[in-house]
């Protein structure tokens, strides 16, 4: 077998600091990384901890956690201590919550300047606990709960303010020596943030975790999440993304996964090339891409399968894939690596092709294509 080529980057990543969020890096050129976050009560450990395990096994690799009141801040040694990857507590409001998850062995904390209290004040101690356990900080400034002062000055949370705040923010940390810190200005309008986060890039060195805030139900959230995150990573900005769905949080990974793999910024696993069907169909392609990507799921070679309707762009793209079938006249031609290998009836296509489709990943698992 033909080993695959390393996939061609969108653009050169900027460059950035590097963190090290416990056994994931971001910035300073480490692949990009996926988060999430939980949606149980923190302080119920066990639910929490399943929740985990389910977005470990979907591909989440680092996950963010509530900690809204002393229970949950309780539940954090145990958490992060049992969480297959690092976890990063959620701080908003209570200072004395930050201390906690730093203590408690937290791969990082996030914190909320905008309202915490007299954050200004505590950051000489939080610098000073932080870098006693080498735990990072994300900033992460939110429109929806910027700075008073801010929002006074610039009339309502505008890229300028999204970033005036972030980075006084880092300049109190910056005073005190601290400077393991990745930064954060969300906004829900995918145009600001990628104002924002554009012109935070240029002013700074620090990893940048992308996100568009309160982004909606799975379908609006996914598309604002792609059309931001894919404008400012095909600019080279951003080290790490959290997709934010009104949906279960293994969807958000799920998103993410399929956004960096679009860009090349990771390896493409199963990929169906299938058309959109039109008056030329002849078979069910809706069904017929449906089955197969059923069929196929959780293949993690980086395989293309293109499932064609007619025999106008059919044979081509099916030729293209490393797998594929151009339909007509109740058959299909099966194509691998250009070759029609055989044409079976339309009742056979899916089986078919699931059957070539797994000896060619096998060849490829044994070549060490995409582990
Ligand atoms: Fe239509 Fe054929 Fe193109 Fe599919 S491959 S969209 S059926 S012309």
């Amino acid at each position: 077998g033909v080993p695959a080529l390393p996939p061609r980057p969108i653009a050169e990543r900027r460059p950035s600091r590097r963190i090290d969020v416990g056994p994931v890096a971001v910035g300073g050129g480490a692949p990009v990384s996926v988060q999430s976050m939980t949606t149980t009560r923190t302080s119920d450990i066990g639910a929490t901890l399943q929740q985990i395990a389910e977005l470990t096994a979907s591909g989440c690799q680092i996950v963010r956690v509530a900690c809204p009141t002393q229970d949950d801040a309780d539940a954090l040694s145990t958490i992060a201590r049992k969480s297959q990857i690092p976890v990063i507590a959620d701080i908003h409001f209570q200072p004395k919550y930050v201390f906690a998850a730093i203590e408690a062995g937290c791969a990082a904390v996030r914190v909320n300047p905008g309202n915490i209290k007299q954050f200004d004040d505590k950051v000489k101690e939080i610098a000073r606990a932080a870098k006693e356990h080498g735990t990072p900080i994300r900033i992460g400034v939110n429109a929806g709960s910027l700075d008073r002062r801010l929002l006074q000055k610039y009339g309502r949370a505008t890229p300028e303010a999204l970033v005036e705040s972030a980075l006084w923010e880092a300049s109190l940390f910056e005073e005190h020596g601290f400077r393991d810190i990745k930064i954060s200005v969300k906004h829900n309008d995918p145009v600001v943030m990628i104002e924002a986060y554009r012109q935070l890039a240029a002013r700074c060195d620090y990893p940048l975790h992308l996100g568009v805030t309160e982004a909606g139900p799975a379908f609006q959230g996914t598309v604002k999440s792609a059309v931001a995150f894919g404008a400012l990573l095909s600019e080279g900005i951003g080290d790490t993304i959290r997709v934010s769905l009104s949906a279960p949080p293994a969807e958000e990974v799920k998103v993410g996964i399929q956004i960096l793999e679009s860009l090349n910024l990771r390896q493409r696993r199963l990929e169906i090339v299938s058309c959109p069907s039109c008056g030329r169909a002849q078979v069910d392609v809706y069904k017929l891409a449906d089955e197969v990507t059923a069929g196929l799921d959780g293949m993690e070679v980086p395989l293309r399968v293109a499932v064609m309707g007619c025999v106008v762009n059919g044979p081509g793209e099916a030729r293209e894939a490393d797998l594929g079938v151009a339909s007509g006249n109740g058959k299909g031609q099966i194509f691998v690596k250009g070759e029609v290998i055989k044409t079976v009836p339309e009742s056979k296509i899916v089986e078919t092709l699931i059957e070539e489709a797994m000896k060619i990943a096998a060849q490829m698992e044994q070549d060490g294509v995409g582990a």
